[in-house]
């Protein structure tokens, strides 16, 4: 089954549920005025649709090979690209100086959902060229500016950031790769790098590499970390293609998804060292890839709302098609398993999460485009600090609802989604490394705990959850019976969220091990309520647009769904973080 962009509902999460359209109006995006928002996701949901979607299978079965230090990516994939990047979607929010369209990031996060939705393998590699841009753009110097950024920009060449290194994943301050300094003023690096995505690739003729590696006289652990660009090719004076560097792809990983996605060993060094050129300051590259991060944890949790998606448009499909057993009430015949309640349960729970996610990783990027764009000072260190508080939350949430919905699909499925031929499947292998990548969730749940709730002395917090609040007093106002107890159950659920939330801050200073303990069941207990609200606030919306066609029923029936099914775990949530943390730490015994 091919992939639909579902654009109402993209438009209504990012304009209602993200409060994009507010946003615009107040003025916070500058000349921005919304109009071709729209359009632009139309125009990239045919592409999707068109192009990308007919390959995932194809990227799926074939795989990349490695041959000779050279990966070839699966049939069609390089051609795919090139009509990708001269479409201009590599280059969407990209900085105008250096030949992008700086269009909001709102409205690239939306493109990526669906270039993910249709094809993530794919939409991996300009993800992390995205990453590379923005950490080129912020801190490196004009020269590389000038020579690398434009090919960046317009996809011509793509980016990677490795990190990796076999004893430094989620710990990055052990990495050992190192740096020496040149002369000339460039550096020499030896060292190898191990998962690096689109480490190598047939679908540009250069690659820029972002690698970070350690000085000889580094301080130690992150505080001597520093990052380089290293080009596959270096580039002449005249801006052609140079010398062949000293970085290759040694290896490829054989991963339960993303076949088409090459993850690469990286080695640097094997005929002298690669030839780098230093981002930022000497030591600070931790700060560098900092600048980033929110963005690319946004571009993840993408890849989950986006798995969610596709996975949940396959189950509709095949649970109005196949016929099993017979509905109650009908007399004769067997009916579409849509029909029975308990399927018609997990479809509602994978519409649900779906939407839920999608609205939270929304949120998240309208506030990260504030944090850049808003004309008021204090408004953009506001908008910065709700960025900072989501980001964990969008990026764990909506990777985990991502393998959770694809799993769904499977079941709905029955037997036909355990085998390869319908794509379920597929879903479900390739949702499951989000969540692990850029950051596991749980380094994600600790992140949330000890550096976003203290943000600003809690206030950042706070402030957060009072919209939650009223947004809650806004559906009981309705007193609109279609609601039924929604009004109720996302009430408990923010008081759960504020009596855990006020227990984190003062258990992080009394003992640390109970607040990490309890990271985990926190975040979801977060994203359940603040999901719960964003699903609120659009049927709201649906309520107000009713008159332009928008399906106010349906919108209004999932953030039922979603209150009275899903939003009721945070009282037991809630009990997990304050009152379980104990049976977790005092569990050696069951450890041995
Ligand atoms: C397909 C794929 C693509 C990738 N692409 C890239 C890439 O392009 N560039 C790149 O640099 N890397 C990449 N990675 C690496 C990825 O980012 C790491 O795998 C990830 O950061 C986790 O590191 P690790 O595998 O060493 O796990 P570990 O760090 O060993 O973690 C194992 C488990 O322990 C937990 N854990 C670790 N430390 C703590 C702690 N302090 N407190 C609590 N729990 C902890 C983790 O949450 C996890 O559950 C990729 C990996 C894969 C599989």
């Amino acid at each position: 089954m091919t992939y639909r962009a579902p654009i109402n509902d993209i438009l209504l999460a990012l304009n209602h549920g993200a409060g994009l359209k507010a946003a615009v109006a107040a003025g916070h995006y500058g000349d921005f005025d919304g109009d071709i928002t729209a359009a632009v996701l139309e125009e990239a949901g045919k592409f999707a649709s068109d192009v990308l979607a007919p390959l995932n299978k194809v990227g799926d079965e074939h795989g990349i090979t490695l041959d000779a230090g050279k990966v070839t990516t699966a049939p069609g994939w390089p051609d795919a690209y090139k009509r990708w990047t001269d479409a201009g979607w590599n280059a969407v929010s990209g900085p105008e100086a250096f030949g992008g369209q700086g269009l909001p990031l709102a409205i690239n996060a939306a493109c990526t959902e669906i270039w993910s939705a249709s094809n993530v393998a794919f939409g991996l590699c300009p993800l992390l060229t995205l990453s590379a841009i923005e950490a080129l753009y912020a801190h490196g110097s004009d020269e590389l500016k000038t020579i690398y950024l434009e090919k960046l920009v317009s996809g011509e060449w793509t980016g990677t950031m490795q990190l990796t290194e076999p004893q430094a994943g989620s710990d990055v301050g052990a990495l050992r790769t190192r740096a020496e300094r040149m002369p000339d003023g460039s550096y020499r690096i030896k060292g190898t790098k191990i998962f690096i995505t689109y480490g190598d690739h047939d679908m540009t003729d250069n690659i820029v590499h972002f690698v970070l590696a350690r000085l000889p006289d580094a301080p130690a652990g992150t505080k001597g970390i520093s990052l380089f660009l290293i080009p596959k090719f270096l580039v002449n004076a005249d801006g052609s293609k140079g010398a062949r560097n000293d970085i290759h792809a040694s290896g490829v990983e054989h991963k339960l998804g993303m076949h088409a996605s090459p993850t690469c060993t990286m080695t640097m060094g094997d005929h002298g060292g690669a030839v780098g050129y230093l981002i930022g300051e000497e030591n600070r590259g931790m700060a560098c890839m900092f600048t980033m991060m929110n963005q690319a944890r946004l571009s993840v949790a993408l890849q989950g709302v986006a798995i969610a998606e596709r996975a949940t448009q396959q189950a509709f499909a095949y649970a109005r098609e196949r016929k099993q057993g017979r509905a109650t009430g009908v007399e004769s015949g067997s009916s579409p398993i849509i029909a029975h309640p308990d399927v018609k349960r997990m479809l509602l729970t994978m519409r649900a999460l779906t939407r839920a996610a999608r609205a939270l990783s929304y949120a998240t990027a309208v506030a990260l485009d504030r944090a850049q764009r808003s004309p008021d000072e204090a408004a953009r260190r506001a908008a910065h600090e709700r960025a900072s508080l989501l980001t964990p939350v969008a990026k764990a949430f909506s990777t985990d609802i991502g393998s959770e919905v694809a799993s769904l699909g499977v079941q709905v499925h029955g037997g036909m989604g355990y085998i390869e031929e319908t794509g379920a499947a597929q879903h479900y292998r390739d949702a499951r490394i989000a969540a692990i990548y850029e950051g596991t969730n749980g380094i994600q749940a600790i992140d949330l705990v000890t550096r976003k709730l203290p943000l600003a002395g809690g206030a950042t917090v706070r402030a957060y959850i009072g919209e939650i609040r009223r947004t809650v007093e806004a559906v009981n106002a309705t007193n609109d019976a279609a609601f039924g107890w929604t009004g109720v159950r996302l009430q408990d659920a923010v008081d759960a969220l504020e009596r855990a939330t006020h227990w984190l801050l003062g258990s992080q200073r009394n003992d640390l091990d109970a607040a990490l303990a309890g990271a985990t069941p926190y975040l979801r207990l977060f994203a359940l309520a603040a999901g719960g609200a964003l699903l609120a606030e659009e049927a709201l919306a649906a309520m107000r647009l009713a008159g332009n066609g928008a399906d106010a029923a349906g919108r209004t029936a999932i953030a039922r769904f979603f209150a009275e099914n899903l939003a009721v775990q945070a009282a037991s949530l809630e009990r997990t973080v304050v009152q379980a943390a104990d049976s977790v730490t005092d569990a050696d015994a069951a450890l041995a």
